[in-house]
């Protein structure tokens, strides 16, 4: 299964992304998260996206392209993938396209979940992360269990991204949006695009990704 998970800063692919992976066992190839992991440890590339990042801009596509095509290169990727959060431009639908025909892959299908604006800005605000496992939560929407701990790992320390601050979010969400047009255009086009109302609660997103799934595999 070789999908795409698309949808605005917010809309919940980091969350469905926990779920797909736990059900159907593929590797989560989210661009936002090796871009995180490169700055955590300070390497070339985490430094250079960093400057994009706190600006709430895009990483250049070379750059981009670049990472996911080496990633969609590694054997754990035959059993298929997720992509979250690329592609986001067009210059990346194109190079997604010549790599996954270099590498004999082929799309199954592009999930996008559909948010209105005030709905994400509110969940960006919200949003805080565990920092041993990378699950996702929101203070009101979607809270800890138990408070204080992680309920997929146990872990106890969280973090917010820097980017969720709402200076940042503005920024994102316009570059986002207006990028995001042509790319669901163009899977439209290839009959791949499945859009979904993610204004819902967690599970029912849910059911209707496994559906998508399933009819698709
Ligand atoms: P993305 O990966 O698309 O940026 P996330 O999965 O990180 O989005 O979700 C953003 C925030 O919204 C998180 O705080 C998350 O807990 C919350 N969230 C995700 N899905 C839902 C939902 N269906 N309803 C309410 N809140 C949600
Ligand atoms: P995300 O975790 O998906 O919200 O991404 C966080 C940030 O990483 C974005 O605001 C961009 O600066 C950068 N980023 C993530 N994915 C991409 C991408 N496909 N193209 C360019 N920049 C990206």
């Amino acid at each position: 299964m070789n999908l795409i998970l698309m949808g605005l800063p917010g809309a919940g692919k980091g969350t469905q992304a926990e779920r797909i992976i736990d059900v159907y066992g593929i590797p989560h190839i989210s661009t936002g998260d090796m871009f995180r992991a490169a700055m955590k440890n300070q390497t070339a590339l985490g430094l250079e996206a960093k400057s994009y990042i706190d600006k709430g801009e895009l990483v250049p596509d070379t750059v981009t392209n670049g990472i996911v095509k080496e990633r969609l290169s590694e054997p754990d990727t035959e059993k298929g993938f997720l992509l979250d959060g690329y592609p986001r431009t067009f210059d990346q639908v194109q190079a997604l396209e010549q790599t996954i025909n270099e590498l004999g892959k082929k799309l199954d299908a592009v999930v996008n979940i559909h948010v209105e604006e005030k709905v994400l800005i509110e969940r960006l605000a919200g949003r805080f992360i565990c920092k041993n496992c990378g699950a996702t939560y929101h203070k009101v929407n979607h809270p800890t269990k138990v408070e204080g701990t992680c309920d997929r790992c146990g872990g106890h320390e969280f973090f917010q991204r820097e980017d969720d601050k709402p200076e940042t979010v503005k920024n994102r969400l316009s570059v986002n949006i207006e990028n995001s047009k042509p790319i669901l255009a163009f899977y439209q086009e290839k009959n791949l695009l499945h859009t979904i109302d993610g204004n819902r609660e967690i599970n029912l997103v849910f059911d209707d990704v496994k559906k998508i799934i399933e009819q698709n595999n």
